[in-house]
């Protein structure tokens, strides 16, 4: 499954948080030069880390603070719909995230600094779990005539839909296959994205009055021209659906070479049951796993027909029955990486767990040629050795040897299928997308997911969302416009006091005295109630990194770590339970209670309790939300920056005066 999160971010994360995007113009490293200071404190909302990590762009810390009673629901709400409503601003798969994504939010948590990274896909698989539970529905928005197609039903269109409905367009989607879900559903195994929950998901978009049009194919059922007769936009969301044949002699001949993809797809449409005797799985990446958890799961048919056969099951010709593969034992299943284990591309709990199932994993060694038997059929898998020296790799002459095989899968990569719509590939069989995911030179055409480069299930999501967005503008005849520096869904402090109902009041300037050319209804405006003040948002522009923190604040708590089941070498035969067991409410409270709330206040009291001039004090119960919780009376504070100091999040920084 997972990819590492340094890939996730060194090349695929299309979200602009670069290495220096989190350099702060800080007014506190100016007061700190000095040995006096004429500044008072300010409050300075930034990004956490995590959310600048997700390529969903969640509003991670909010949901994380609202499951722990820092940030409290609307009205007639409860915290588990609340955290939800939030999470799913972004993205609409909790639960499929909370159990699959690998999660690079967590690679960027600033709790890494201190002990160990909270535990954000836990707690987001607890927020799912819980609302599937209650069955809460989303809301389309006021309905604007406007119609889009989308091509590709997958994680990626399925979003799309979602934020497409969230702004009242309609939209239909066009799938080929016979039910919604794309990778989710046809290539993703049910131990790992239980279909109930996957189903609840999905239909939960649906709902919102989203059309479908499944078994249909873009290209070939129906054409494009169509579309653009019958609809306003249309978004390709096709996804990688093919996969890619080993380069080597003998593979595109044998009929029981095949890829991962169609093997994963032969299994999760219940016609494979069964393998016939030893697989060898290439790859090194998440897909291989897969196939390689698969193969050991299901097992190895025994007094093989020709029908059982998985190539003529896995192309389609025929299908396991129950009572023919009742008689099965282990499969023989290895993986083959040209990687040293240490760096191939699945994430070492993956491998580890792939090991513990029974998978030889066998590293640095190239596929040279397969080799065919009498009947035309594989039989064995020429390879050689390969030596490392750092990114440099070798063949080891004379060590060219041969695996025995009577099912040889690839999973080195896919690529799209244009069949139809050939004019939009680019030449590497995928289609080209500008930063606001617009076909280029192709107006009213929109690009997002798989399709433009294989990733993540949240990186798709996260491309649809900005897609919608441009769809939007597209619709309104607006220009798309300049994508923010850090490009995320952002909290929006003056909806919350909209929401809580502690709006500022309209901007009426009283007087009309100019002082230098400047209203006098402007100046000393510090008791006045049309602004949010002593507050910036710098969200759009700045990360707040853990150097920015008190650190000190927090002690080592131990995360909370959800139990996987993963079954021994013995056990793994019919096993297909599901994998990640989730945590408890409990357990959930107090993982979010680890959350140090980069960014934004966290209501620790510490800035009151030391400032020793009482100038910081906490405004009225009545009064108060995230964010807006301490004031400062400026006419006692002295500029001592100690509250800044002791301000454990970094939300508070010594701005305000000269
Ligand atoms: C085996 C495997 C395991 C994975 N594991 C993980 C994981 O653990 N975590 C993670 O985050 N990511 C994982 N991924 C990646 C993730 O599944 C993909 O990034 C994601 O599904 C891509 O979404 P998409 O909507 O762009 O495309 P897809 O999911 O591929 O969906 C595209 C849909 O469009 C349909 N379609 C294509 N062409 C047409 C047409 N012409 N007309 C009509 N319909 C069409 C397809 O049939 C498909 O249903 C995995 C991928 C694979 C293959
Ligand atoms: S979608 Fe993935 S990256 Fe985003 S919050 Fe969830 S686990 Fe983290
Ligand atoms: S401590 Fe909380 S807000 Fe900070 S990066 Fe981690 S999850 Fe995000």
């Amino acid at each position: 499954m997972a990819t590492p999160a340094d890939e996730v971010k060194k090349e695929y994360t299309f979200r602009k948080f670069k290495d220096g995007d989190n350099r702060v113009d800080s007014w506190n490293q100016q007061i700190f030069k000095a040995d006096h200071s004429y500044k008072c404190p300010t409050y300075v909302l930034q990004t956490p880390p995590c959310q600048g990590s997700c390529p969903s762009g969640e509003d991670i810390r909010g949901w994380l603070n609202i499951v722990r009673g820092i940030e409290k629901p609307a009205e007639g709400m409860d915290w588990q719909e609340y955290a939800f409503r939030r999470s799913t601003e972004a993205n609409p798969f909790p639960s499929v995230m909370g159990r699959v994504c690998p999660a690079p939010c967590q690679d960027g948590c600033n709790r890494n600094q201190v002990d160990d990274f909270v535990g954000i896909n836990a707690v987001e698989q607890f927020i799912g779990d819980s609302a599937l539970d209650a069955g809460l529905k989303f809301t389309p928005g006021a309905d604007t005539g406007k119609k889009v197609a989308i091509i590709g039903g997958g994680p990626c269109g399925l979003a799309a839909a979602y934020q497409l409905r969230l702004k009242g367009h309609a939209c239909t989607v066009f799938d080929d296959h016979e039910d919604l879900g794309g990778m989710m559903m046809y290539g993703i195994p049910g131990y790992r994205t239980p279909r109930d929950v996957l189903h609840g998901e999905m239909n939960r978009i649906i709902d919102m009055g989203v059309e479908t049009r499944l078994k249909t194919r873009v290209g070939e059922d129906v054409t494009l021209e169509e579309l653009e007769k019958e609809f306003d936009a249309v978004l390709f969301a096709i996804g990688a659906q093919t996969g890619r044949d080993l380069p080597i002699e003998g593979f595109k001949e044998a009929p029981n070479c095949l890829t991962g993809v169609a093997f994963l797809a032969a299994f999760n449409e219940g016609r494979l049951k069964g393998v016939a005797g030893k697989v060898v799985v290439i790859g090194g990446g998440d897909t291989s796993i897969d196939v390689a958890s698969v193969a050991r799961r299901i097992g190895k048919i025994t007094n093989v027909h020709e029908n059982d056969r998985p190539e003529n099951v896995i192309l389609g010709q025929t299908a396991h029955d129950v009572a023919g593969v009742a008689s099965k034992e282990g499969a023989e299943v290895a993986l083959l990486s040209r990687h040293e284990i240490a760096n191939m591309t699945a994430a070492k709990h993956e491998i580890d767990d792939a090991t513990r199932e029974g998978v030889e994993i066998i590293d640095s060694i190239d596929p040279v040629a397969v080799v065919l038997g009498d009947d035309g059929r594989a039989k064995a898998l020429r390879v050689r050795k390969l030596k490392w020296e750092g990114n440099k790799m070798e063949p080891i002459e004379g060590s060219e040897y041969e695996i025995e095989a009577d099912l040889i899968v690839a999973a080195i990569g896919q690529t799209g299928n244009l069949k139809g719509m050939e004019e939009f590939g680019n030449e590497r069989g995928l289609i080209d997308a500008d930063s606001n995911f617009q076909v280029p030179n192709k107006p009213g055409y929109f690009v997002a997911g798989d399709i433009v480069q294989p990733h993540l299930l949240t990186t798709v999501i996260g491309q649809a969302s900005v897609a919608v967005e441009s769809i939007d503008h597209y619709l309104k005849h607006e220009e798309a416009g300049k994508r923010p520096k850090v490009d995320v869904h952002h909290f929006n402090l003056l909806n919350k006091l909209r929401e809580t109902h502690h709006e500022p009041a309209p901007f009426k300037p009283e007087g009309d005295e100019k002082v230098r050319g400047i209203d006098r209804g402007l100046r000393g405006t510090s008791d006045a109630d049309f602004a949010i003040h002593n507050f910036e948002d710098r969200s759009a522009q700045q990360i707040i990194s853990a150097d920015k923190l008190f650190l000190g604040h927090f002690e080592h708590v131990e995360r909370h770590v959800r139990h996987e089941d993963v079954p021994t070498s013995e056990e793994v035969l019919g096993h297909f339970e599901e994998r990640m067991k989730g945590l408890s409410e409990e357990e959930t409270i107090e993982e979010a209670k680890r959350c140090m709330s980069c960014g934004v206040c966290f209501e620790c009291d510490n800035c009151v309790i030391y400032c020793p001039q009482d100038a910081v004090y906490k405004v009225k119960q009545d009064e108060h939300t995230i964010g807006r919780y301490v004031a400062t009376d400026y006419a006692r504070c002295i500029g001592c920056h100690i509250c800044a100091d002791v301000c454990p999040t970094g939300y508070i920084q010594m701005g305000l005066g000269e």
